[in-house]
C-alpha cells in the first residue's frame, strides 16, 4: 500500500488544531502535530482517539519563540498548517508578548517549511488581521487590512503583524525555495472540543452557559463552527485555485445577546438559565477598567461588522453549518466536558 501523505500541524495541542488534525487523520493523512510542551502528547491522542482512529499520528517539539526542532518536525512532509500562535484569554500589556512569538514563529515556520521542500503551506491568520484599526468601516473583504494601532490591541496586532511579515517572507523567495501559500482568516470560533482544554474563543458561551455575567453589552461579532474552519484549511491545503489567496472565514454576525437567547432556550429548561439582558454600554465601560477581558469589548460596542467569506464558497465550495447547531453543539459540548 502507498504511504500515506504527511502533514504537518503546528500547535497540535490547540481548539482548531485538533479539528484540523481529526479531518487529516479521517481523510487518510498521516499527521504529525507540533507541540511545545510534548508531555500533552499523550493526552491530546487519547482526546482525539474518541473522534479518529490516531495510528497515523505523531507528535514532534517545536516552540514558537526557538529555532529548534522546525526542521525535523517538518522532515518529509508535503504540506505545512502553521496554526499555532498565542490566543490569550487576557491580553498583556506589552503587546510584544503576542506580536514576537506570533510573527517569528510563523517566520521560523516558513523557513523549515521552504528548507523541507513542502509543496505548500496553509497559515492560520484572522479576520482580526483585516477589520480593526478602521474607523467607521463596517464591511470588509479579503483586501483590507487591520491597521496597527495601540488601541486594536495585542492579539490584532500580533496576527497582522505575523500574517504581513508571512506574505513578505513567501513573496520574496527565490523559485528554488519557493512553496506554494494561503491563509485562512476566521472570525470569532465556536462549535464543539475535542479536549476540555478550549481555546479563548470558547470563553464567550462558557461565561454564558455558566452564568458568570449578570447580561451581554451590545456586542456582536461574526461567527464560525470549529468544523467549516477545519474544513476550509483542508480545502486551502488542497485546491488548485487556493495559492495566493487569503480567505475569510465567517459563517454570520451575531450580537451576543441572539447566542445568549438560544443557549437559553437550549438549556435553560436543562437547569442552566442564561441571562439574556442587554447591559447599558455605561456598565461595560465601568466594568471594563477594572476587568481586563471585558475592557477588550469596549472598543467594539455596538458596532456591526461584516466579514465578507463569497471569495471562500466560490472558489473552495466552502459550506457552513447554520449557527443555531453550532451555538447548540458548543453548549452541548461544554456540558459533556465538564466545562461547564
Ligand atoms: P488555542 O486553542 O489557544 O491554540 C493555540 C495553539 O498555539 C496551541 O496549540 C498553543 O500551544 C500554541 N502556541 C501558543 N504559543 C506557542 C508557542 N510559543 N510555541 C508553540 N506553540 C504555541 O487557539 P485556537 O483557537 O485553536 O487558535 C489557533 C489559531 O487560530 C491561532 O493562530 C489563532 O490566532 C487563530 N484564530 C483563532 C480564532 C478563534 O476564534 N479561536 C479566530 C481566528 C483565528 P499550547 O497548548 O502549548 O499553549
Amino acid at each position: 500500500m502507498a504511504e500515506p501523505i504527511r502533514v504537518a500541524v503546528t500547535g497540535a495541542s490547540g481548539y482548531i488544531a485538533l479539528h484540523v488534525i481529526a479531518e487529516l487523520l479521517d481523510g487518510g493523512y498521516a499527521v504529525r502535530g507540533t507541540l511545545r510542551d510534548m508531555a500533552r502528547g499523550e493526552t491530546i491522542r487519547a482526546a482525539l482517539s474518541r473522534h479518529t482512529e490516531t495510528s497515523n499520528l505523531e507528535f514532534a517539539p517545536a516552540d514558537l519563540t526557538s529555532d529548534d526542532g522546525w526542521d525535523e518536525a517538518f522532515s518529509g512532509c508535503e504540506y505545512v498548517l502553521h496554526i499555532a500562535s498565542p490566543l490569550p484569554i487576557v491580553e498583556p500589556k506589552n503587546h510584544d508578548e503576542l506580536i514576537i512569538p506570533a510573527r517569528d514563529g510563523a517566520l521560523r515556520a516558513l523557513g523549515a517549511a521552504s528548507r523541507a521542500g513542502v509543496k505548500r503551506v496553509v497559515m492560520t491568520s484572522s479576520v482580526a488581521a483585516i477589520g480593526y484599526g478602521h474607523e467607521g468601516k463596517t464591511d470588509f473583504t479579503e483586501s483590507d487590512w487591520s491597521v496597527v494601532l495601540p488601541e486594536i490591541g495585542a492579539y490584532a496586532s500580533s496576527k497582522t503583524i505575523a500574517e504581513r511579515a508571512a506574505w513578505d517572507y513567501v513573496n520574496a523567495l527565490p523559485g528554488d525555495r519557493a512553496f506554494e501559500f494561503v491563509t485562512i482568516n476566521p472570525s470569532l470560533v465556536i462549535g464543539p472540543l475535542i479536549d476540555p482544554d478550549g481555546s479563548a474563543s470558547i470563553e464567550v458561551v462558557r461565561k454564558l452557559l455558566a452564568r458568570e455575567v449578570p447580561g451581554c453589552p451590545k456586542f456582536g461579532i461574526g461567527l464560525v463552527d470549529v468544523r467549516d474552519v477545519a474544513t476550509a484549511h483542508i480545502a486551502a491545503m488542497t485546491s488548485p485555485v487556493a495559492p495566493g489567496n487569503r480567505y475569510i472565514c465567517n459563517t454570520e454576525f451575531r450580537w451576543l445577546v441572539e447566542v445568549a437567547r438560544q443557549l437559553n432556550r437550549d438549556f435553560g429548561p436543562r437547569g442552566y438559565p442564561v441571562a439574556t439582558r442587554v447591559l447599558p454600554n455605561f456598565v461595560v465601560r465601568l466594568v471594563g477598567l477594572f476587568d481586563k477581558a471585558v475592557g477588550r469589548i469596549v472598543p467594539e460596542l455596538d458596532q456591526h461588522k461584516n466579514y465578507d467569506s463569497a471569495a471562500i464558497r466560490r472558489d473552495l465550495n466552502w459550506r457552513t453549518r447554520p449557527m443555531d447547531e453550532t451555538v447548540k453543539d458548543t453548549g452541548e459540548s461544554l456540558l459533556a466536558l465538564n466545562v461547564v
